[in-house]
């Protein structure tokens, strides 16, 4: 359990809202679900993706989760499982998906496990969009290009000339179904199942549609325009939802899935939403104090050092960072003072700091008169 990543199973940045973790969820439980998705991996995955969602999906948990990294965190009672009563048998054991699975299997024409005809699902695109430092800090438009499966114009996704030149299933006689007689040790039982050769159509194709030679589908290229918004990260993913592969048949497009890949920035180094870099400054200036200027992420702006400013003082300039993802929020920039000392003397500069250093007292170092109280207090 520890050390699950349940916003990365899920495919959510840490900032998802309830609403985002929800589809996300569903996305994924219709496409990883058992009975939908017939892949040695579907099982386990369908499994992960419930227990992540078991946490991000509950608020006090999700608070819990992001508090402690871990679903075992100190406020938790009895902690996630509990999925195991739904692999042994349907119904129960569901608890709050309930409303979720009810759902999904409504998209699918109702008891996706009875063999009814399932909707076809396009397969999902994934690919990668660079962006400058700028453009993930306050967001962009760009159209991108790439290629995908579409339904075919000419036949409407049938495969058949003219979308219509077919002839009755033989197997089936165009019912769409078939019965199945299965002997068994307790006798002969007869199953009716959807017709494996028309796949429930009833139909058979006569003539090829010739553009698509049958498929239905065809790829084609294709241009999306995509709204990045201000605060995107270096490895987060946009999903447009039915923007990606056009199903065989019947049924819903995939999404095609951006991963964002952003410029490193000359200056700034970003964390979440702050900001921070190393700003040198002539020691003489953190002694005595003064202004300094420092880049913004549009501009500039004057900042006040304190006389005494400490190597290694961090300064916030609040509110100058990052948008955050979907709010009205910035983060901070965090500037890191480093004083800088000139690696030769003069000899003028030297007898300077020389008279300079006689003019102070161990009262003006208090630290450092602290530091050797300790240490003579020592054995
Ligand atoms: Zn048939
Ligand atoms: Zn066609």
């Amino acid at each position: 359990m520890a050390g699950k990543d349940y916003y990365e199973i899920l495919g959510v940045s840490k900032g998802a809202d309830a609403d985002e973790i929800k589809s996300a969820y569903r996305r994924l439980a219709k496409k990883y679900h058992p009975d939908l998705n017939k892949t040695p991996e579907a099982a386990e995955k369908f499994k992960e993706i419930n227990e992540a969602y078991e946490v991000l999906g509950d608020e006090k948990k999700r608070a819990n989760y992001d508090q402690y990294g871990s679903a075992d965190g100190p406020q938790f009672q009895g902690g996630a499982g509990g999925f195991g009563d739904f692999f042994n048998g349907a119904g129960g054991g569901f608890g709050g998906f309930s409303d979720i699975f009810s759902d999904i299997f409504s998209a699918f024409g109702g008891g996706g496990a009875r063999g009814s005809r399932v909707q076809e699902r396009g397969e999902d695109i994934n690919i990668s969009m660079r962006l400058s430092f700028d453009e993930a800090v306050f967001g962009v438009e760009k159209l991108i290009s790439f290629n995908r499966i579409e339904t075919c114009k000419k036949c409407n996704g049938t495969g058949a000339k003219n979308g219509k030149e077919f002839t009755t299933c033989p197997d089936c006689k165009g019912m769409g179904r078939v019965r199945i007689q299965q002997n068994t040790v307790f006798g002969t039982t007869i199953r009716e199942t959807v017709c494996p050769r028309c796949n429930g159509t009833g139909k058979m194709i006569k003539e090829r549609c010739e553009e698509c030679g049958g498929k239905g589908c065809k790829k084609v290229p294709a241009q999306v325009r995509v709204k990045v918004p201000a605060g995107i990260d270096d490895g987060q993913t946009i999903r447009m939802r039915g923007e990606g592969n056009g199903p065989a048949g019947q049924g819903i497009a995939g999404d095609l899935n951006i991963k964002v890949m952003v410029a490193q920035h000359p200056i700034f180094k970003r964390v979440g939403t702050d900001l921070l870099f190393d700003l040198y400054v002539p020691f003489t200036t953190c002694l005595m104090g003064g202004k300094i200027e420092i880049p913004l992420t549009k501009g500039r702006k004057t900042i006040d050092l304190e006389p005494g400013t400490l190597n290694g003082t961090v300064v916030r300039v609040k509110g100058k960072g990052v948008k955050v993802l979907n709010r009205d929020a910035y983060g901070d920039i965090l500037v890191t003072i480093k004083s800088e000392v000139p690696k030769n003397l003069t000899k003028k500069a030297r007898d300077i700091l020389k008279d300079l250093d006689n003019k102070f007292d161990e009262n003006d170092f208090p630290k450092v008169k602290e530091f050797k109280g300790k240490m003579n207090n020592l054995q």
